[in-house]
């Protein structure tokens, strides 16, 4: 039997990491990342043939399970056509019209083969129908890898951003505000600073990428005030929170409709798309019919399309996100329950079919430097003693855990009892 330290090996000596996207490397865990052979329902299954319930579902895709039966059909009835055309194909308006019903704020909608392109896109056109170069984030929101999005806040709230990574020219990070989440007098204040040379905020609604953080009501909705005000252009980026905390997203879920709206994972059934979409006035800057250059020779790929539009038209069944938020519910709750009565200081914060767990003494987290202050090893100590039991958890304090339509009963009660055994191994 090959086994997953020795593929880490082999793999380490041709890839940088031994992995292709770094959450991926267990980093901090003191153990290798383990090498998955295949998956099913709730379950990912190992090299060594271990199983595991699954609350990652590949970064949030997998929200109906792994190997979806009716979306691997439709791939399947795809396949033989070909692979791709680099032509137009019929399945990319049902993919257009299907997102355009099931989010309002969406007139028209361009597909990506990924979310990092989805924002990427959003932020130029926001610059592109502004004429303005500002934007600004939020501390611990990620919005892929694009050089615009990797900057983090200067030294003071409103000094320009600075690189997050080298090889981000620091002269475009200038054009970068980042603020902190949840804090709308940070947002006004930076407003009505420079507010008329910002081109556009661009907001995770529920942040996923510092753990799971929802955005306080009004913080939403000042941003959607101040953006009127400045002309600014809204863009939420739904890659996480689309289709997964409601069937219409984020927005829905608040309330606030953003003028802009990224999307990817769950878009694409677990194949490579993002989608980024909004008002007919905005989207027809896109070039060929206005000046705003996007692109994508696999853009709209005939096979993503149908694994997409099967998936969402599964989502789409009443009842299907209050019956996932549920089970987001009662394993949170579970989790809580069994974390008090072995005296293991835990936040538990969800919203519909995500969730987070924070190892900390504060009553709630809403920001980054919270998020920052949790028990680092803590976290290690459940990740890898719910491994151990077959509970595969995100392998970092800063993601969101996922839930999906596929997990038990029995499978969340095995979750609840591998935990009661580890905080009793924590306390
Ligand atoms: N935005 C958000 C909110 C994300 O969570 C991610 C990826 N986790 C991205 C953008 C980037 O998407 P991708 O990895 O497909 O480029």
């Amino acid at each position: 039997m090959t086994t997953s330290a020795e593929l880490f090996e082999l793999a380490s000596r041709r890839i940088p990491g031994g992995i292709n996207s770094p959450v991926r490397a267990f980093k901090g865990m003191n153990r290798p990342p383990v090498f998955m052979e295949r998956a099913q329902d709730a379950y990912l299954f190992d090299v060594e043939g271990n199983r595991y319930v699954d609350y990652v579902g590949s970064w949030g895709p997998m929200i109906t399970g792994h190997a979806d039966r009716d979306v691997l059909a439709a791939v399947r009835a795809r396949l033989d056509n070909g692979l791709s055309f680099g032509a137009p194909t019929a399945a990319e308006t049902t993919m257009a019209d299907l997102i355009c019903e099931m989010i309002p704020s969406i007139d028209m909608v361009r597909m990506t083969s990924s979310g990092t392109e989805a924002t990427m896109s959003a932020i130029r056109l926001a610059r592109g129908y502004t004429g303005r170069d500002k934007i600004v984030k939020f501390e611990g929101n990620y919005h892929g890898h694009s050089d615009s999005l990797l900057v983090k806040a200067g030294s003071g709230a409103l000094t320009h951003g600075v690189p997050n990574s080298p090889g981000v020219p620091a002269a475009l990070a200038e054009h970068t505000v980042t603020l902190s989440f949840n804090d709308p007098d940070g947002v006004e204040a930076c407003f009505e600073e420079i507010g008329d040379e910002i081109a556009g905020v661009i907001v995770e609604p529920v942040a996923g990428n510092m753990n799971c953080i929802p955005a306080l009501p009004e913080f939403l909705e000042t941003l959607r005030r101040v953006c009127n005000e400045y002309g600014s252009v809204l863009i939420f980026d739904e890659v996480m929170t689309g289709f997964r905390v409601a069937m219409g997203g984020a927005q829905a879920y608040y309330g606030v409709t953003p003028d802009l709206t990224c999307l990817g994972k769950i878009v694409g059934g677990g194949m490579p798309v993002g989608a980024f979409g909004g008002s007919q006035e905005i989207m027809e800057q896109i070039s060929p019919l206005g000046p705003v250059y996007h692109a994508g020779t696999l853009s709209g790929n005939p096979l993503a399309m149908a694994a997409g539009t099967t998936l969402l038209n599964k989502v789409q069944v009443p009842g299907f996100h209050d019956a996932l938020s549920q089970r987001v519910e009662t394993l949170c709750n579970g989790l809580k329950e069994r974390a008090d009565a072995a005296g293991v200081p835990l936040v538990v914060q969800s919203a519909g079919g995500m969730f987070g767990l924070f190892f900390t003494a504060q009553s709630r987290v809403d920001n980054f430097a919270q998020a920052t202050a949790c028990d680092p090893e803590a976290f290690r100590h459940f990740f890898t003693g719910m491994l151990d039991q077959g509970v595969y958890l995100a392998p970092s304090a800063f993601e969101a855990g996922f839930m999906s339509s596929a997990h038990t009963a029995e499978d969340i009660q095995h979750t609840l009892d591998a935990a009661e055994k580890v905080f009793a191994s924590m306390a």
